[in-house]
């Protein structure tokens, strides 16, 4: 994260939701198809942590875990649905707290759109930028996609550092064929 602390990064829009960039230091994120360590509501749209989930879960279901313990393997690569329902016949969902609506991880989904507040504040932190560097996409998805479109429009330098072709390729000042990790060392080495 040196390239952030030297204020050349302004901030990450990511695709991950598993915390790479927030465990490696970043300090500006946008976890643009949210975070697995997150659970949100279907109905009200609260959040919580899924540790807080697994608390209330073991409250609710005691014994099920060591009761399943031997078996989760099996359950896991069961071919046979009935088995799997079986064994899990007796667990008890726990409902949101505040509405009891459904709980789901917060993530976005394939087929899923990315919440609005969430693309506005990546669509913020492009504008504030003076240029966009997209580190190892494909940008396959048109989520990742409409922030390189959205600084070419703006005339910004667009560099793609990516080892294949990527959808934004047409659009870039920049195209790097390289590992993202030799480049963005080499690029902060320079500084
Ligand atoms: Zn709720």
């Amino acid at each position: 994260m040196r390239l952030e602390e030297r204020g050349v990064v302004r901030g990450i829009i990511t695709q991950n939701v598993d915390l790479l960039h927030e465990d490696a230091g970043a300090r500006t994120v946008i976890d643009l198809h949210g975070r697995y360590d997150r659970v949100i509501c279907l109905s009200c749209s609260r959040v919580i942590s899924r540790e807080h989930l697994a608390e209330r879960l073991t409250a609710l279901n005691p014994g099920f875990i060591e009761s399943v313990a031997g078996n989760v393997e099996d359950i896991e690569i069961a071919p046979d649905a009935d088995a799997v329902i079986e064994q899990t016949a007796h667990f008890h969902p726990a409902p949101c707290e505040f509405c009891g609506g459904v709980l789901k991880p917060e993530i976005v989904y394939f087929g899923e759109n990315v919440p609005r507040e969430r693309v506005e504040r990546a669509y913020a932190l492009v504008d504030s930028a003076d240029a966009l560097l997209v580190a190892g996409s494909s940008l396959a998805v048109m989520s990742g996609l409409r922030f390189v479109k959205r600084a070419a429009k703006d005339g910004k330098p667009v560099v793609v550092v990516n080892r294949g072709v990527t959808r934004g390729d047409s659009l870039a000042t920049l195209l790097v064929h390289a590992g993202v990790t030799q480049a963005l060392t080499e690029l902060a080495d320079r500084l």
